[in-house]
């Protein structure tokens, strides 16, 4: 059987790790007050049994299945259960609310595991002559609804597992270029680059699980994006099979040969082919790398800092700012009383915050990145100080980035250990324009507290800004609230009204985590009906028959002239 690992089929990563908040004793008296959920005494359900789970029967055929077994071999073909419950959903809330719940309307009738670029046309083409789906998977750590089967589709549906692609083929140490297998997860690629003195500079919070192909096909952004750039920056070429060819675009740094079909091909969510192949633009892994912290004495002044910073001489790799409620559960989930909190529960950061004025309840904490040459990395920092300074803030030392630096990745368990609780734990992020951020912020808010307020809830909603431009920023927002009768309804009512807010306050439906079937219904709010059109003209004109990943970005019933399955 093939080697490609996967995460749990009911949550977040591998088996063996999780939450927990016994060694953090701020935390349950933090998620009593902010959700009414009283952790010592509610009931944790256990792990899911995967025997409990229905999973719809598979219509894959014989002689299809025979089929893609002579392309790829016996050994990279399943119709395996679980690997094909692995393969349904991504990892939303709505996908672990649903699995745990045994919702599975549809799963991929059979998962393959192709070798190469060759065995991807095979199967490509194969699927198309059979009138079968084809959807791409690449770490299956997406958050949008990207990748299930409709429950409608009545052809088999084939999940075509990148898994195996996952070399770094060759590094052009001239122009920093490295051309990476689609199916390459985080740790993976960024190990076999760093042995050669390079780093791609890209670190989504999913980074371990989650591939440079679903990182393309996503648009994803990592959390250093200030200083290396989004996905969309960082990928220059790319090799896309499609039914008969393979579509090359080779790694330029730029290029004005017509409308831009890389572009086209970032963020398609496996609806243009399937993404074998990705030139990436690599950097010399940096000598200097520190994050430090700062605290502003509210949210506005921090926003207005990281606005100057934007607009400044200086460029950090990071420019991070957690409103006043995110400050509080960061250090709510410090490891006793170490570290951060330790440093605010103390009487010398508090005393000197009041001194100055601030009320400890509006402060806000932010990371501001440097990397680099050394005398690069200390000029950054200089230039940045002096901004913080002006806007009233405090720069409080490493110490507690380093802290940020070793759990960034440990968080996404967080959401797990909600559910098993009996609570929701999920995101919605977005990006606007410098002038309608702190607005947004506060509307953002707002409807989520109406929303709570019409499931009768005790909600939370809380907020950083990441990923800074020239002209804007993404503002990421967590939300949380305890579960009544109807999970999925109550968590549509309040991600809706977190999402509207955001096309209503200038800002777009997602900065970096695609649109699914999660975001579609806002697309033409925030492209325009115009702009829906010509999607729709271009998925239908380069998939007549639908075949590749359908419903996903658009419903199936949005493509004009479809020929549409017997
Ligand atoms: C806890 C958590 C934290 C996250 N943090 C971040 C973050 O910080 N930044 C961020 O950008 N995102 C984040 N995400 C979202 C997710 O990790 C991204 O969307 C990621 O880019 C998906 O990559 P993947 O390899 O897992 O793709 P998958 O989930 O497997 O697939 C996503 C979509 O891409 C398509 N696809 C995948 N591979 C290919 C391919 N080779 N060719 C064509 N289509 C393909 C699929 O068909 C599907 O439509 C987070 C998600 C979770 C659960």
């Amino acid at each position: 059987m093939t080697d490609v690992k996967h995460m749990k089929w009911w949550g977040w990563g591998i088996d063996g790790v999780g939450f927990h908040h016994e060694d953090k004793p701020a935390f349950a008296p933090f998620v009593l007050k902010a959700v009414g959920l009283n952790l010592n005494t509610a009931e944790r359900a256990s792990e899911p049994a995967f025997a409990d789970l229905k999973v719809p029967a598979s219509i894959a055929g014989p002689e299809f299945i025979a089929g893609l077994a002579a392309i790829v071999g016996e050994d990279n073909v399943s119709i395996d259960d679980k690997l094909r419950v692995v393969h349904t959903y991504g990892k939303s809330l709505r996908d672990l609310v649903r699995i745990r719940n045994n919702w599975i309307e549809r799963s991929p009738d059979v998962v393959v595991y192709p070798a190469n670029e060759a065995e991807v046309q095979g199967v490509v083409d194969a699927a198309v002559a059979a009138n079968a789906v084809i959807i791409p998977f690449g770490g299956g750590s997406n958050i949008a609804g990207s990748l299930e089967p409709l429950p409608s589709e009545t052809r088999p549906v084939v999940s075509l597992d990148l898994g195996r692609l996952r070399e770094v083929v060759a590094i052009d140490t001239d122009s920093g270029l490295a051309r990476i297998q689609a199916g390459s997860q985080g740790p993976d690629l960024e190990a076999q680059l760093n042995a050669h003195g390079w780093t791609i500079g890209h670190f989504p919070d999913s980074f371990t699980h989650s591939t440079v192909g679903g990182w393309v096909a996503t648009r994803s952004s990592g959390m250093q994006s200030d200083k290396y750039g989004d996905i969309a920056d960082i990928a220059r070429g790319l090799r896309v099979v499609r039914p008969g060819g393979v579509l090359v675009l080779h790694p330029l740094p730029s290029t004005s040969s017509g409308p831009s079909l890389r572009e086209m091909i970032l963020g398609s969510e496996g609806k243009l082919g399937v993404i074998t192949e990705v030139t990436v633009q690599v950097h010399r892994i940096p000598a200097k790398r520190d994050v430090y912290a700062y605290f502003f004495p509210n949210w506005k002044s921090g926003i207005a800092a990281m606005q100057e910073i934007a607009e400044s001489d200086a460029s950090p790799s990071i420019t991070r700012i957690s409103d006043a409620k995110e400050t509080g559960l960061s250090l709510a989930t410090s490891k006793n009383r170490k570290g951060l909190d330790k440093f605010i529960a103390g009487k010398v950061l508090p005393g000197i915050m009041k001194s100055k004025g601030w009320t400890l309840e509006d402060i806000c904490l932010s990371f501001i990145g440097y990397e680099g040459s050394v005398s690069h990395a200390k000029l950054q920092k200089k230039l940045v100080d002096a901004i913080v300074k002006k806007h009233g803030g405090l720069g409080v030392g490493k110490g507690p980035g380093v802290l940020y630096d070793q759990k960034k990745f440990d968080t996404p368990y967080l959401r797990d250990f909600l559910l098993d609780m009996g609570a929701a734990g999920d995101v919605s992020e977005t990006a606007a324009p410098w002038s309608k951020l702190v607005e947004l912020h506060a509307n953002a808010h707002a409807a989520a507290q109406k929303a709570y307020d019409s499931i009768g809830a005790q909600g939370w909603i809380m907020s950083h800004m990441s990923h800074s431009y020239r002209s804007g920023a993404c503002l990421y927002f967590t939300f949380a609230f305890v579960f009544g009768d109807d999970p999925i309804g109550e968590y549509d009512t309040v991600k809706s009204a977190i999402q509207q807010a955001f096309v209503d306050n200038g800002g777009t439906i997602s900065h970096h985590h695609g649109v699914g079937l999660e975001h579609s219904p806002w697309l033409s709010q925030d492209v325009s009906p115009e702009g829906v059109k010509v999607l729709a003209g271009l998925f239908s004109s380069a998939d007549p028959t639908n075949n590749f990943n359908p419903g996903k970005v658009l419903p199936s019933s949005m493509l004009p002239s479809q020929v549409l399955p017997s």
